[in-house]
């Protein structure tokens, strides 16, 4: 109801083609949809269905790895609106479109997000990659429990490359016991991998049955 007020007063504009209505019409959502990644999240080789190609997956031990896109146009608008205007509809349909891309995950799993830095959410006013987990996890009936915490505040892009990776292994520590349970990690974007493999570790180690991942944009290589 409220929505459909606020949609009267201002309405939507497509975040691909602009024309006015719905916050992305049906026509560039099933652009997005039928834009298979096609990569492996993790080393860009070509890896059909799911994003991850064999050789990472048995590296990483990681069930299951899905991108709804690379970060360019439409999602890295998005993105961006969601993060930093704390568009909400935005975050709404990225969920949406994650959801669609994502197979279907045992009734147990938990969905948890890497934590964003404290100064970030205080800037922010929000925790945008946690209230994306929280629409998925109500898009596909599951629990959502905030497992990870930041334990340093660093923010990675204010590191080089290869201090990204030993960074992330500090950065993050595990606040409840998982109970060998299926595990869905969500973040909004990802650069090098460093950090969602530093909370992917966390979650092995801290008992989880099965890790699964979910990103909405990759970062093109340079
Ligand atoms: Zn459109
Ligand atoms: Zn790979």
């Amino acid at each position: 109801m409220i929505d459909k007020i606020l949609g009267f007063v201002a309405p939507h504009r497509c975040y691909g083609c602009t024309e006015i209505g719905a916050v992305l019409c049906h026509g560039c959502y099933d652009d997005i949809i039928t834009d298979d990644f096609g990569c492996c999240v993790w080393c860009m080789t070509p890896a059909p269905d799911m994003n991850q190609c064999r050789e990472c997956t048995k590296k990483l031990g990681i069930t299951g790895a899905w991108v709804v896109g690379e970060r360019s146009e439409v999602l890295k608008r998005l993105v961006g609106d969601h993060k930093y205007l704390s568009v909400r509809e935005a975050g709404g349909i990225m969920a949406q479109l994650l959801s669609e891309r994502v197979a279907v995950l045992p009734a147990d799993t938990v969905v948890c997000a890497v934590p964003t830095i404290n100064q970030h959410i205080r800037q922010r006013g929000f925790d945008h990659a946690e209230i994306l987990a929280r629409m998925f996890a109500r898009q596909r009936n599951l629990t959502y429990v905030s497992l990870l915490e930041r334990k340093t505040q660093l923010s990675q892009h204010q590191l080089k490359r290869a201090a990204r990776q030993r960074a992330a292994r500090d950065a993050f520590g595990l606040k409840s016991p998982i109970n060998n349970k299926p595990v869905m990690l969500i973040d909004d974007i990802v650069t090098t991998g460093a950090t969602l493999e530093a909370c992917v570790r966390l979650l092995q180690d801290g008992g989880a049955s099965q890790v699964y991942i979910g990103v909405i944009a990759r970062q093109p290589l340079e």
